[in-house]
């Protein structure tokens, strides 16, 4: 067996410590390491307002007893937070964390039916959110079951809903002891045991899925990045979805481990970025691949000085080698660096080390994290040694604990060794980096947030004029990659563009806008194995071959 070590050192993982224990009353906490007046926070970067590490740990003490105490969540029941970014967002998170629930989080820019189907799959009891989003929330919790009051704001006022505010005062009312005890973990259950997070993955097939994230997956992957993060890194930029991993792991967890601020944008703007990262001065800028296309091609940055910018991150999607090699060239003496992984690895399986922050290896998705293994599987089932090919399969303690309710599908995915099979293509070379060459699964990146295949066709098969139909991703220079229709129409429907257009717009009229589909390609047949699975292979060639006129 061809088994790749990390090369750094091992993390020492508290397994009895839970999420917010470890952060805000461990050793580990900056609460426990610095003075008050040295606590960085979480700041909105258009409004200023603020709340440090200690106002996050007694804000989400206050808000846990009101939501056990007045409303009455339960250990193990889901909040589901669907917000865009608000300093709130983290407060709340904490609060539901505190007492033993499971945060799931959600895209703000859901329909009714996109998040009626999220609050149901992770059998959400609770729900937060902020005044934009409160029309698709009230109408969700309805079809979902949840009550009016247990819908809460996170910022702003809609009559008739409580705020968070308002939480906070209602926890404040029971006095200092008075206080709901925080969580702990179960007699003879350590962190690994418990789930505190449910985000959503299609995984390698199907339906998007409840990924369980343990306590301690996230825990290890913040010590496991903390390791090869410098000790300069200060201040953090949160542009990207609180709602994805990047967001829950880069943007809420470690800054509070490496008590560095987070400079958050609600909504992001190219304009209201860079303005931000000049007034902030910032140094490191954690961006997918669709920014870093925009920085290098979008005429506004000329506009800006960003000589302080010292190193771009990439992460969540592939970055083209163009891309990599335009950045340079206008960011001249800027180092680089890239994380590879997936949700259910809790965000990265590989990241650049320090001695490798280098446009040299800005090709690569990086080493393999601390107390982590990769192996490479092969076509044939063998082994890949250094530099060969196969699917990429990832063991360490970051590896979720599954997907809840679907044991089929954890199955697939997780086998009984515990290697996580990724879906990716990929393989190792000599210096123990990984390089990311394709993906096998069905998966569609646009901008760095995945797409099922399989919701858009359940979608498209529902339509009065589809026989059958199958979506895959193809190339766009901006986002990565858009899904595009396969689509066999019902007999004596013409093939026309009009036909083509109605179905773009019934996506449009259902899905959020990253499920989009760009393109409809009418076709007789959908290519089916015998068993009647999609041979998305056969269609990939397909679409390849019209790309290169042949
Ligand atoms: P998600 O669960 O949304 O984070 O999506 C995970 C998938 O995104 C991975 O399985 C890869 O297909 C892709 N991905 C993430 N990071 C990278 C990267 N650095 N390079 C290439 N693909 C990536």
């Amino acid at each position: 067996m061809v088994i790749f070590k990390s090369r750094q050192p091992p993390i020492d993982l508290p397994t009895e410590l839970t999420d917010w224990d470890w952060l805000f009353d461990s050793s580990y906490s900056p609460l426990c390491q610095y003075p008050e007046s040295e606590l960085a926070g979480f700041q909105n970067a258009i409004t200023k307002e603020r709340v440090s590490w200690r106002d996050v740990r007694d804000c989400s003490t206050f808000i846990s007893t009101a939501l056990v105490k007045k409303y009455g969540l339960k250990t193990g029941e889901s909040v589901s937070l669907f917000s865009q970014n608000t300093v709130w967002y983290p407060v709340a998170m904490f609060a539901g964390l505190r007492v033993g629930a499971k945060i799931s989080g959600a895209s703000p820019a859901y329909n009714v039916e996109e998040m009626t189907f999220a609050l149901k799959t992770a059998d959400a009891k609770f729900l937060m959110t902020t005044p934009g989003s409160m029309e698709v929330a009230a109408a969700s919790a309805v079809a979902a079951g949840l009550p009016k009051e247990n819908v809460f704001l996170l910022e702003g006022q809609v009559p008739g809903y409580t705020t968070i505010q308002e939480l906070i005062h209602v926890g404040k009312s029971y006095g200092e002891s008075g206080q709901t005890p925080a969580f702990k973990l179960p007699p003879g259950q350590k962190n690994k045991d418990v789930c505190g997070f449910l985000s959503f993955s299609s995984g390698t097939t199907g339906l998007p899925k409840a990924v369980m994230i343990s306590h301690q997956n996230v825990i290890a992957q913040c010590l496991q990045i903390q390791q090869i993060t410098p000790v300069t890194q200060k201040k953090i930029m949160a542009v990207l979805p609180l709602f994805h991993i990047t967001g829950l792991v880069h943007q809420m967890h470690l800054p509070i481990l490496l008590n560095a601020e987070v400079i958050m944008l609600p909504q992001f703007t190219m304009k209201k970025m860079l303005d931000i990262i000049v007034e902030y001065k910032l140094g490191e800028l954690l961006m997918v691949p669709p920014i870093l296309i925009r920085l290098v091609r979008d005429p506004i940055v000329d506009k800006y000085d960003l000589s302080h910018v010292t190193r771009f991150s990439s992460g969540a999607a592939p970055l083209s080698e163009e891309i990599i090699q335009l950045l340079q060239k206008k960011f001249p003496g800027t180092g680089f660096k890239q994380g590879y992984g997936m949700t259910e690895s809790c965000s990265c399986i590989t990241a650049h080390p320090p001695e490798k922050f280098d446009y040299k290896y800005a090709h690569s998705g990086g080493a393999i994290v601390a107390s982590t293994e990769v192996k490479i599987l092969k076509p044939d089932g063998a082994d890949g040694g250094i530099g060969e090919s196969g699917e990429v399969l990832a063991r360490g303690p970051q590896v979720v604990m599954g997907y809840l309710n679907d044991e089929k599908a954890t199955k697939e995915t997780f086998d009984e060794d515990g290697w996580l099979h990724t879906g990716d293509q990929g393989a190792i070379d000599e210096e123990g980096m990984i390089h990311i060459q394709d993906r096998i699964k069905e998966l569609i990146k646009v901008k760095g947030i995945g797409v099922a295949p399989a919701e858009l066709e359940d979608l498209l098969l529902g339509h009065n004029k589809v026989e059958d139909v199958a979506v895959m991703g193809i190339k766009d220079d901006y986002s990565g990659e858009l899904p595009k229709a396969f689509v066999v129409l019902k007999r004596g429907v013409a093939a026309d563009g009009a036909v083509g257009k109605e179905l773009i717009a019934f996506v449009k009229e259902k899905k959020v806008r990253y499920k989009w589909i760009k393109e409809v390609e009418f076709i007789d047949e959908i290519p089916k194995s015998a068993s009647g699975k999609i041979l998305r292979r056969v269609l990939r060639d397909k679409q390849l071959g019209a790309e290169r006129g042949t």
